[in-house]
């Protein structure tokens, strides 16, 4: 399987990020890191053309059948472009993350898109973040 992962740049997500491409049997597959991840294609203009850019290229170069979208919670990167997150980024994230399973499907044909979102946990030991969970 060919598959490519949009990612937060975050470096805290990075040992999430590996597990996941372990448990997905995805170990070789690209890798797109920008800080929120989705979150640049989540609104029109520039950033969004760039990144589908980027996505088309790698979709193109390596045959990419599947496409993953990892969004993780106490997203600073969220924080900043939203100017807070609040108490319902979860919700909010979801929400980010179905929108642009969509936008994705609509833009390339034959692409399968998996959610996922890294929850933070105040007690999670030594990374603070668990393993990433599907998002439906
Ligand atoms: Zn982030």
């Amino acid at each position: 399987m060919t598959a490519l992962f949009i990612a937060c740049s975050d470096g805290r997500v990075a040992p999430c990020l590996s597990a996941l491409q372990e448990a997905e049997d995805a170990l070789d597959a690209d890798r797109l890191l920008v800080p929120g991840g989705p979150l640049v294609l989540t609104r029109p203009g520039t950033e969004r053309r760039v990144a589908l850019d980027c996505i088309r290229t790698t979709i193109e170069v390596h045959n990419v059948r599947v496409v993953y979208l990892v969004s993780h919670q106490d997203c600073p990167a969220y924080d900043r472009a939203l100017g807070g997150l609040g108490f319902d980024q979860q919700e909010l994230l979801e929400r980010d993350l179905l929108r642009v399973k969509t936008l994705l499907e609509n833009t390339f044909a034959d692409i399968e898109v998996r959610c996922f979102l890294v929850p933070w946990r105040e007690n999670g030991g030594g990374l603070g973040f668990a393993a990433a969970e599907p998002v439906e």
